[in-house]
């Protein structure tokens, strides 16, 4: 069996020797193999679409669904079916040359409260989201390492409402702890969200309304009965 290569960032080719020839890399790239590992944390499936349609071409991904922030079991079990099922439509779809793999992490949301139930009533962006990116950063970092991934990442920077800075500054911390690497990238920019509804459309994936916690689901009916209050007074008024 060929042992997969761990140099990141550099092309390795499909072969024990290491040839080099552009037969031998281009099929590496295919199969995934020569190509450097990412363990891609993702928050739910429609998220994810636009950063694997991204990073396939370079990385050799594994899907990491690790979200303990999810409070409601349901609401969990819904979209890590949504995740699986575009993975596995992914890699069923005869245009696409590469395979995405899945793996989920332990699901305990007592450990989500535990952290941030002191900063319930912060708004959506606030301290509580800092701890619970932290959260799930840190075990992504932690798994990558431990399997000996080269690098890892996160789909949360692809949410406009979601900081970038926070998200990076707590990827670079974590990869210099456990001294694996950290792919720092903004997934929003270049129309990365866009692209991430537009494929969610596509794959027919559930789209949640609200982040994750019960603290945002919360926020979020507030967010619609405002809303729908507003355009009945409206409407009287018309
Ligand atoms: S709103 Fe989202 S990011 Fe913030 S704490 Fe809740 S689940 Fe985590």
């Amino acid at each position: 069996m060929v042992e997969k290569k761990k140099t990141f960032g550099i092309e390795n080719c499909i072969c024990a020797e290491d040839c080099q020839s552009e037969e031998c890399i281009l099929q590496g790239r295919e199969t995934g193999l020569g190509k450097p590992s990412l363990l891609l944390h993702s928050c739910c499936g429609p998220c994810s679409t636009s950063c694997i349609e991204r990073l396939a071409p370079d990385y050799d991904i594994t899907v990491f669904f690790y979200n303990p922030n999810i409070t409601a079991e349901e609401e969990y079990k819904k979209r890590k079916e949504n995740q699986i099922k575009f993975i596995k439509r992914y890699n069923e779809n005869p245009d696409i040359p590469y395979k995405v793999n899945f793996m989920e992490g332990d699901y305990d949301s007592s450990r989500f409260i535990k952290l941030c139930c002191p900063y319930a009533d912060e708004p959506e962006g606030g301290k509580r989201c800092g701890i619970c990116f932290d959260m799930r950063l840190e075990k992504t970092a932690q798994i990558a390492a431990l399997m000996n991934f080269d690098t890892f990442t996160t789909t949360l920077t692809v949410s406009p409402h979601k900081d970038y800075k926070v998200i990076s500054q707590i990827g670079k911390r974590y990869a210099d702890i456990y001294k694996v690497g950290f792919l720092d990238m903004d997934f929003k920019k270049k129309d990365g969200f866009k692209r991430s509804t537009q494929l969610a459309k596509e794959y027919e994936l559930y789209r949640q309304d609200f982040c994750g916690c019960e603290y945002s689901r919360i926020e979020a009916e507030k967010r619609r009965e405002e809303k729908e209050e507003k355009e009945r007074r409206e409407k009287e008024s018309e």
